[in-house]
């Protein structure tokens, strides 16, 4: 080993070689075996490196020796053996040093079991590290499945970096993970739920009628904890009233039982579930979607017509065209510019007034949102919500004409309760939405899942790695900042 060393360290000639000469003295004298430092700082217990070589290509090639006691018992029938029967080389995988790859080639003894009775004829040497038939060493696979559960690169990636194949590193993903996900889900006192597609939907033409038939479309609801830090609470395929009931059904009811408010989608299917098996948690509705169904009104009475109008689809050039997108802003996001552009347009005929009259009920709807405690700073009161609503309600009554407005009043009407206590509590589900998109990143880095049940595992240890484990770097999380409205300080 010494001899390995000086030569190494000769060759790079940045170390003086008396002093190692000096050192090995001085070492001896306080009897150290020098030999145990480079066994030492290669770390694999149970080996004794014998020779250290630079390879070509940066490759750091490791001799080594076992040096354990338990090598040479037969893993049958636990007898230490003392015969001999070959001297083999083994060359496992091992981690980088540094950024190099290290060509460890490990000779071991195959033993002859004296166990009469044992089955097993002949046996290799193992320890800890490699077990018998094992071929990566355990820090290895350590290494690669903390990269995937930790890092969030893909099994692939680190498999190309480790030197191993893709089942090794997404074992040890697994082996990894599972611990971690089958822990018990902690109390949680607002859950949201959300569901996401898995995959694309799959479409054929029937070859008789010519018609596109869905073949498949398949879905995941998910849980997620609105109130903690512990991010995707669990997944189940599916997404109808009786699987999201399922996964609810699996919790304890004391988990169920702390559970205090459940933040939606406007998704009846959702909403029976939790009224079946969480029936005392209140039940809110998510504002965003509430306001994206207003804006989807506009744009629909703006396509009608336009329709009517020119008798053919919106282009450049149109003005109810040309103020698109400015429909779609919040008005107080308006400038004096943008706001008389679209007065100047819908101003014009009774084809603009139609749309001017959505486009007041939407802004109506939003005003409904105002009074949240983000908005206002203080707890807003049920009746001042529902005044609100009311308002919406009557500006649509006096458009029944536009029947847009008469379909968003009603389903407004239909999810009034969980829109006026998601004013009061100011719940929403823009955590489940972030979540939604981390697992939407997820499978588009991975290229699609094929297989379910690795897609939620993937999933749920990324949505949940911010949570295992915060940046140092991150700034701490302060209150959102105010949109909307902001109050008046008159
Ligand atoms: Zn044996």
């Amino acid at each position: 080993m010494l001899r390995a060393c000086r030569r190494d360290l000769g060759a790079r000639g940045s170390y003086d070689l008396g002093s190692c000469d000096r050192l090995q003295d001085h070492q001896e004298a306080a009897g150290i075996v020098f030999e145990d430092t480079a066994s030492a700082l290669f770390g694999v217990e149970g080996l004794r490196v014998t020779d250290v070589q630079a390879g070509p290509g940066g490759v750091l090639e490791v001799w080594a020796v076992t040096d354990y006691p338990d090598a040479a018992a037969c893993p049958d029938c636990c007898t230490v053996s003392c015969r001999v029967h070959e001297t083999v080389l083994a060359r496992p995988r091992d981690v980088r040093r540094a950024a190099d790859p290290v060509d460890l080639r490990w000779v071991k003894f195959r033993w002859k079991c004296d166990e009469q009775a044992c089955d097993r004829k002949t046996f290799t040497e193992w320890v800890p590290q490699l077990p018998p038939r094992c071929r990566v060493t355990a820090r290895l696979r350590e290494q690669a499945g903390a990269e995937v559960t930790e890092r969030g690169i893909i099994p692939a990636e680190a498999a190309r970096h480790a030197g191993v194949s893709w089942p090794v590193v997404h074992d040890a993903f697994a082996a990894a993970a599972d611990p971690l996900l089958e822990r018990p889900v902690a109390l949680v006192a607002q859950l949201g739920i959300d569901e996401h597609r898995r995959g694309r939907a799959r479409c054929a033409v029937d070859p008789q009628t010519g018609e596109s038939i869905l073949l498949a479309d398949r879905w995941h609801t998910c849980f997620f904890d609105l109130s903690g830090r512990q991010g995707l609470l669990g997944q189940v395929q599916g997404r109808t009233a009786d699987d999201a009931a399922y996964w609810m059904a699996g919790a304890t009811p004391a988990w169920r039982d702390a559970v205090q408010v459940v933040c939606i989608d406007l998704c009846s299917i959702y909403a029976s579930a939790v009224r079946r098996m969480l029936p005392h948690a209140v039940l809110t509705a998510d504002l965003f979607h509430v306001v994206q169904l207003a804006v989807k009104a506009v744009g629909d009475v703006r396509r009608r017509v336009v329709r009517a109008r020119y008798g053919r689809r919106g282009r450049s050039g149109d003005p109810e065209y040309g103020i698109k997108n400015l429909l779609v802003r919040n008005l107080e996001h308006l400038s004096p510019g943008q706001f008389a552009k679209i007065i100047d347009t819908l101003d014009r005929d009774r084809y603009g007034q139609e749309i001017a009259a959505a486009w007041i009920a939407k802004e109506k709807l939003r005003d409904t949102l105002n009074p949240r405690a983000r908005v206002t700073g203080s707890t807003p009161c049920e009746r001042e919500a529902r005044g609100r609503l009311f308002s919406f309600y009557d500006w649509c009554a006096q458009h029944d004409d536009i029947p847009e407005l008469i379909t968003l009043a009603t389903t407004i009407a239909r999810w009034e309760d969980e829109i006026t206590a998601a004013v009061i509590t100011g719940i929403t589900n823009a955590t489940s939405e972030s979540l939604n998109r981390l697992a939407k990143l997820e499978a588009r880095l991975a290229y699609g899942f094929r297989n379910p049940l690795n897609q939620r595992r993937r999933v749920r240890i990324a949505c949940t790695r911010g949570y295992r484990r915060r940046s140092r770097t991150a700034t701490p999380r302060q209150a959102n900042p105010v949109t909307g409205r902001r109050p008046d300080p008159g």
